[in-house]
């Protein structure tokens, strides 16, 4: 894991990384190892759907005892939109997933990292349709 951000100082303590499913508490390890699909995307970092770029994420930024995603703290600083940041930032919420809890699985086995994180994939999708997926990429990316 890299010691620094985006040339920002790292050195501040930041919180352990919770178990899979726990709320996320900006610990930062995910966002620093492997920028997320939707990053990944709106940042060009990578041209096909799906894929995903190595870390760190150049969205990350400091926030309060943590970290926290640009692309919500700071979406017109990062997004190029005539849409203004709160109809971003509820779009950006729905593909992070923000809300739905820590789920990076880290060095976590499979046979125990992978139940909780199909629990999690169903409820998300229990509480996004895909409807809500779709248009929040429209806003996204129109
Ligand atoms: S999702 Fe998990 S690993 Fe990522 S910042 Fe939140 S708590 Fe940390
Ligand atoms: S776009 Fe946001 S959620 Fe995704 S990796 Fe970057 S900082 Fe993390």
């Amino acid at each position: 894991m890299p010691s620094c951000v985006n040339g920002l100082d790292c050195d501040m303590t930041t919180p352990e990384k919770p178990p899979i499913g726990a709320p996320c508490n900006g610990c930062g390890v995910c966002c620093r190892a492997t920028v997320c699909s939707c990053g990944s995307l709106l940042l060009r970092l990578v041209s096909t759907p799906g894929e995903r770029a190595p870390g760190p994420c150049p969205a990350l930024l400091p926030d309060g005892d943590g970290w926290g995603c640009g692309l919500m703290l700071r979406p017109t600083d990062y997004l190029k939109s005539t849409r203004g940041p709160t109809v971003l930032r509820k779009a950006v919420a729905v593909l992070i997933a923000s809300g739905t809890g820590c789920d990076d699985a880290g060095d976590e086995p499979d046979e125990t990292a992978m139940p909780n994180l199909r629990m999690m994939q169903a409820r998300y999708l229990a509480d996004h349709s895909s409807e809500e997926v779709n248009k929040a990429w429209r806003t996204l990316i129109s």
